[in-house]
């Protein structure tokens, strides 16, 4: 006999929002705040898997045009990691030199003596993840150090 209608009320003052992603009013109960604007639950997707980033409830990022959840992000947006040679981050979207496990830039990966560039199919050596082109293999220099010197009279 009580005409309670718990759907009826408007929990959200200032007005109906409209979603970002269709654009379309938000009549349910649950929206969220994501990037700035409203979205229907349904609509806050990662552009590239999918999910829906209000699901997840983790962070979600706007990049390019995309909404990306973060796996996503950091595929495509992340780092490869830092630099072996300048400590320095590397964007994902950047090419990158890899050799047993570390990154390189493409203008760091020389050697650390002679500052040649090495490329793909050079004999080079990685002493540390520092490079070293063939002559200059800092293990050849100390099997010199410990060769005999010349005495100087
Ligand atoms: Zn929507
Ligand atoms: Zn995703
Ligand atoms: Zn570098
Ligand atoms: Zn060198």
């Amino acid at each position: 006999m009580n005409n309670t209608n718990p759907n009826n009320s408007r929990c959200l003052q200032g007005g109906i929002r409209s979603c970002g992603g269709c654009g379309e009013k938000i009549l349910d109960r649950f929206l969220l705040l994501a990037l700035d604007q409203y979205w229907h639950v349904n609509c806050l997707k990662c552009s590239c898997c999918n999910v829906r980033l209000g699901e997840v409830g983790s962070s979600c990022y706007a990049k390019g045009g995309m909404i990306l959840c973060k796996n996503d992000y950091v595929k495509l947006y992340g780092s490869s990691g830092a630099c072996a040679v300048c400590a320095k981050l590397i964007p994902a979207t950047e090419f990158v030199m890899k050799v047993l496990g570390k990154v390189y830039h493409i203008d760091c990966f020389n050697c650390t003596t002679c500052h040649n560039p090495l490329v793909a199919g050079d004999r080079f050596h990685v002493v540390n993840g520092r490079l070293f082109c063939e002559s200059d293999d800092p293990r050849l220099l100390k099997q010199q150090l410990h060769a005999p010197k010349q005495t100087v009279c």
